[in-house]
């Protein structure tokens, strides 16, 4: 049984038993349902307590039923609740821990909440492109300022009971959760005679609005989620609440949640949300593989990657070494660390004992005999082969047994890296992305021989430290770099055919990137993708690209940092600025070419772009380089800045469907360069 029902003092005891989360699945509802209707009918009792087994209250929808009939089979969380409302004995709900979305309605409709602190409170829903759709916009803001309703609502964060003790959630708070259940039941035993049953839905919404409240909160919006339906929906819902009476506030809620759950962004987020869920999943691996322990780290190379990697082992509480064989190159890379925290602190998102505790776990050296006893050791020096070489053969002569010895290369073969060593089963890729602290994408690359238990203690390891873990296979630029230079290329090309990187880059933003790949090349830096370029074209002088990155780079045009790029820019202004110089450089170009430039629809330039890169995620399939599609538009995502109403890169070409973008592709090969196009 889902949820079991006891009677202690006249007072009925509903608990919810549905592990792991006490996800409010049908047989759940069904169950509660059952009890409550039994409770009521039981002149024995005089009230009702309804709790969650475990540390969680109730987690929401069961992830098990989404999408499925069964989400909205009656009794449906909806009608639930209104059961609840009508019942005819107080409910009282005991919070024993995580009460998030359909847990937070369903507590919401009890009559009274007795909670402990530290638990997790959240209406998540807008984070599927969704609103909460049984009462939450209605009932949230009839006990809690709208300030806080619009904030928690519209961003989906979670709040600590503690930060909401001066609210009406709560009727009475204890410390822990050992009084909680006794505290409810002398809670209900009090107001079990209170009549009328005070019931939140007629309670009046909080009223601490001014007319601004709502313009300025959809006024953020705009600056924030301005491709996102669901946050404006869920203001919206919110100001009907204190508009509307609460029945045509519940239907307003409905009619927009049912409008949202048909929308093509909400489409995209739930796919997201699955996406996440298969990530870790490896089909070759048992779960039950013993970890590695993995206590202590080193890094080696102390520049732009090194530092940001070693930071993330800090934050997680690990002791870190950063070695760099130049004294000046570690100095830096420690004063860079320190800097980084030093501006979390400044921000308020770090304290000063906490930077300091973080700066103390990184001890820069200058020698492999300081790092021999450390589990794992990520190398993030210069991208050439023979420095790695160089750098794994010393690694496999100083580092203990059974250390991990990871890569953060972009671009080379693990294969021929783990070779190197006599341990290769212990050599894997841990690909970060820049800014390494930040960025939540790691791609974890499985040579020939990486052993498993490595492969699934990277993947725990990337769970402590906050990451999202993509499985690639060896191939030059893994999933996510392999798929940006058919992009990019695309992008020249576009040039090359009529279009200004101005155009380029508006249309692909407008998409939702928050940046064009001429914008975002200016801010690399182009010197480092010609450098890339040099030596892919050296490795396969027959590859099609556009030379115009390398014009623009022979003209000493690096981006940002030389002022001068695709764009012009001027000193402190991050502002790209058309160029005439670079315009006329294309064009001519163009010219010795012998390609007629013509109009290029924005429609037909993010088609290009993006089906450029969801062909290549289709090839980086069929080669077995990533698991599944869902882990392509992952990478995309969480790396690239893919926007996520849009799913990712697959996603958008399945939505269009594979025969339609075949069909594109086809077109696209009848024009300049379609040899790149190649199926
Ligand atoms: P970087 O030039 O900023 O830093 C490299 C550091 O390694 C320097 O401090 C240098 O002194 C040190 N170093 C060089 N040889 C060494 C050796 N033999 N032993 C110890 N230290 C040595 O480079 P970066 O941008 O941090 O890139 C490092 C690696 O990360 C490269 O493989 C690169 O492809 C990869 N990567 C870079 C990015 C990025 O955006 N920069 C993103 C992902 C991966």
């Amino acid at each position: 049984m889902t949820a079991s029902l006891a009677i202690q003092d006249h007072i009925a005891i509903i608990t919810i038993n549905n592990p792991p989360v006490n996800g409010l699945g049908h047989a759940t509802r069904t169950a509660i349902s059952e009890h409550l209707r039994a409770a009521e009918n039981n002149s024995d009792v005089i009230a009702i307590v309804l709790t969650g087994t475990g540390k969680v209250f109730s987690g929401g929808a069961d992830i098990k039923e989404f999408g499925t009939d069964k989400t909205y089979a009656e009794p449906s969380l909806p009608s639930l609740l209104v059961q609840m409302d009508v019942c005819n004995k107080p409910i009282i709900a005991a919070l024993n821990g995580v009460c998030m979305g359909g847990g937070l309605e369903l507590a919401l409709a009890c009559h009274y909440r007795v909670a402990t602190s530290a638990i997790q409170i959240a209406l998540p829903e807008v984070k599927l492109g969704l609103l909460p759709g049984a009462g939450g916009t209605q009932r949230l803001p009839r006990l809690v300022d709208m300030k806080t309703c619009l904030d928690m609502i519209c961003s989906g964060r979670s709040y600590y009971s503690d930060q909401l003790v001066e609210t009406k959630l709560f009727d009475a708070f204890v410390p822990t959760t050992t009084q909680l259940l006794q505290t409810a039941i002398d809670f209900a035993d009090k107001v079990a005679s209170v009549r009328p049953i005070l019931r939140v839905r007629d309670l009046i919404a909080n009223q601490t609005i001014t007319p601004e409240t709502f313009a300025t909160a959809r006024a953020n919006l705009q600056k924030k989620s301005k491709h996102l339906p669901a946050p404006f929906a869920c203001v919206d819902a919110l100001e009907a609440s204190v508009k509307l009476d609460f029945d045509l506030g519940i239907q307003t809620e409905r009619q927009l949640f049912q409008q949202l759950l048909q929308s093509p962004e909400s489409r995209a987020l739930r796919h997201i949300f699955m996406a996440e869920r298969a990530a870790g999943k490896i089909a070759d691996i048992d779960a039950s593989t013993p970890l590695r322990a993995i206590n202590s780290v080193a890094i080696i190379g102390a520049g732009t990657m090194g530092t940001g990697i070693a930071m993330n082992f800090a934050n997680a509480g690990l002791p870190v070494r950063l070695l760099d064989l130049q004294e000046a190159s570690l100095t830096r890379g420690l004063a860079r660390i320190r800097e980084q925290y030093q501006a979390a602190v400044n921000k308020g998102k770090l304290t000063q004992n906490e930077c300091e505790q973080r700066c103390n776990l990184i001890v820069g050296v200058h020698s492999y005999d300081d790092i021999t006893e450390v589990d794992l050791v990520v190398e993030a020096v210069f991208e050439d082969l023979a420095v790695k070489k160089n750098v794994f053969e010393q690694l496999d002569q100083t580092m203990k047994p059974g250390a991990i010895l990871a890569s953060n290369t972009s671009t080379l073969d693990l294969n021929e890296i783990a070779m190197v060593t006599k341990r290769p089963q212990d050599v894997i890729g841990l690909h970060f992305f820049s800014p390494a602290n930040i960025m939540e994408l790691l791609e974890v690359v499985r040579t020939k021989y990486t052993a498993t238990d490595v492969l699934v203690t990277c993947f725990s390891l990337a769970k402590k430290i906050k990451k999202t873990a993509i499985i690639a296979g060896v191939c030059d630029g893994f999933i996510g770099n392999r798929m940006l230079e058919q992009y990019t290329k695309q992008a020249a090309f576009l040039l090359e055919e009529g279009c200004t990187p101005q155009q380029v880059d508006h249309a692909i933003e407008a998409f939702g990137f928050a940046m064009g790949p001429f914008r975002m090349n200016d801010l690399a830096g182009n010197d480092i993708s010609w450098a890339i370029r040099k030596r892919r074209i050296a490795a396969n002088p027959n590859a099609i690209y556009s030379k115009l990155g390398d014009r623009l780079c022979e003209m000493g045009r690096f981006g940002q940092k030389t002022q001068a790029g695709w764009y012009d820019y001027q000193a402190n202004d991050r502002t790209a600025y058309s160029s005439d110089i670079v315009n006329q450089m294309i064009r001519s170009h163009a010219q010795d070419l012998g390609v007629s430039q013509r109009q290029i629809s924005d429609e037909e330039i993010v088609q290009r772009l993006v089906l450029a890169l969801a062909n290549e995620g289709r090839k980086i399939l069929r080669d077995g380089i990533a698991a599944r599609a869902s882990d392509i538009d992952l990478v995309y995502l969480k790396g690239y800045g893919f926007p996520i109403h849009r799913g990712g890169p697959m996603y958008f070409a399945e939505s269009l469907g594979w025969e339609k973008v075949d069909q594109l592709l086809q077109q696209f090969q009848r024009g300049h360069r379609g040899q790149t196009w190649i199926l």
